[in-house]
């Protein structure tokens, strides 16, 4: 049997993140984004576990998302699909009972004349110009929606990686003005970050989604975010590599003293990035193993040295994880723990506790 990466899910980590991050807006409802399959943990699993732990709100990106959590959650939990919904997918997005989220005042126009009693959500843009309705065109919004309200309304933090960032206030102000003028809906305004900062964010309903899965900005005092998977990847060979060697494609690693190498079943084709080439490293019980050389397809070299006894072929070096936490490796492939675990492929398995 061939040796595969395999990625450990902790769904108990996630719901005890779940748990913390909404201890931190007490107002609040605590919600869930598991878009892009609860970022690469797998959306059918953590919206059961979540779901088991209380959770009655959940966003995703797509309608087929939402479809599967709606398959795992049941009938009652309210499931927001942030990027709205085609027209071909209204039948089924009524009948499923998910909330598309409106971002123009086109879409509101024929989501009201079609499905007039279906809930809604609308998405106004604070300053993200990204998606969602302008500021200046909600009294329009008001005045189009006056017979049939949204549902939620929802806004989306710029920077709020950043809790100095002024920002952060300026939309939180701007959000809770335009928020009055609909009542009956339920406010939706921050993601991690926004938990994170002090004050009072919350809303109605809070929507953290890479917090739950042990990455994001750095946290407050107090709460250290726990690892939503442990990527591991088995070791195929070692070898005891002579110095003025080099190692991999390009050979643009050069040892400069001898070397014990481990190769292990994990590349850029099972979405571990290729920029981590050099930089990146795994645990191996304990200890930081550099990878060393290029990482290819399928294969990645570290230098096992300092680990030398437990490196045996079958043996599993930790990429993320309790050893390895994600924003570290993520930074050291020049990206963020989003693209990271997002990005993993169907190769990693994924295995359940
Ligand atoms: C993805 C997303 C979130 C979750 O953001 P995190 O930074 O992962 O917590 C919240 N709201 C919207 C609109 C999103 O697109």
């Amino acid at each position: 049997m061939s040796l595969h990466p395999r990625a450990l899910v902790h769904l108990e980590n996630i719901v005890a993140n779940w748990r913390a991050i909404g201890a931190m807006q007490p107002g609040a409802e605590a919600g869930a984004v598991v878009k892009a399959n609860a970022y690469g943990h797998g959306a059918g699993q953590v919206a059961k576990a979540l779901h088991a732990a209380g959770c009655q709100t959940f966003f995703v990106a797509y309608v087929e998302e939402g479809m599967e959590v709606r398959g795992v959650v049941g009938d009652g939990p309210d499931i927001l699909v942030f990027n709205g919904a085609s027209e071909i997918e209204r039948i089924e997005v009524e009948k499923l009972r998910l909330i598309p989220v409106l971002n123009s005042l086109t879409d509101l126009d024929t989501w009201i004349k079609y499905a007039r009693s279906s809930p809604y959500a609308v998405h106004i843009d604070t300053g993200m110009n990204r998606l969602g309705i302008r500021s200046e065109d909600v009294p329009a919004l008001i005045t189009a929606s006056r017979d049939a309200p949204p549902a939620h309304i929802m806004s989306h933090l710029v920077d709020s990686d950043d809790p100095a960032c002024p920002l952060n206030a300026a939309q939180r102000q701007t959000f809770s003005e335009l928020a009055q003028h609909f009542p009956t809906a339920r406010k939706s305004l921050s993601n991690t970050g926004g938990c994170y900062i002090c004050g009072d964010f919350g809303f109605d309903v809070i929507r953290p989604g890479i917090g739950l899965y042990g990455g994001g900005p750095p946290a407050p005092a107090g709460h250290r975010p726990l690892p939503g998977m442990t990527l591991e990847a088995p070791i195929l060979t070692v070898q005891h590599a002579k110095a003025g060697e080099s190692v991999g494609y390009g050979a643009t690693h050069k040892l400069t003293v001898p070397a014990t190498l481990a190769t292990v079943a994990l590349g850029y084709g099972d979405g571990f990035p290729r920029s981590a080439s050099n930089n990146g490293y795994a645990s191996l019980g304990g200890t930081p193993c550099p990878i060393v050389g290029r990482v290819s397809m399928d294969l990645i070299t570290i230098d096992v040295s300092a680990a030398r006894d437990l490196a045996k072929p079958g043996v599993f070096a930790q990429f993320i994880g309790p050893e390895v936490p994600l924003e570290d490796q993520a930074k050291r492939a020049g990206t963020v723990g989003y693209e990271l675990v997002t990005g993993l492929g169907d190769r990693v398995r994924r295995i359940y506790d």
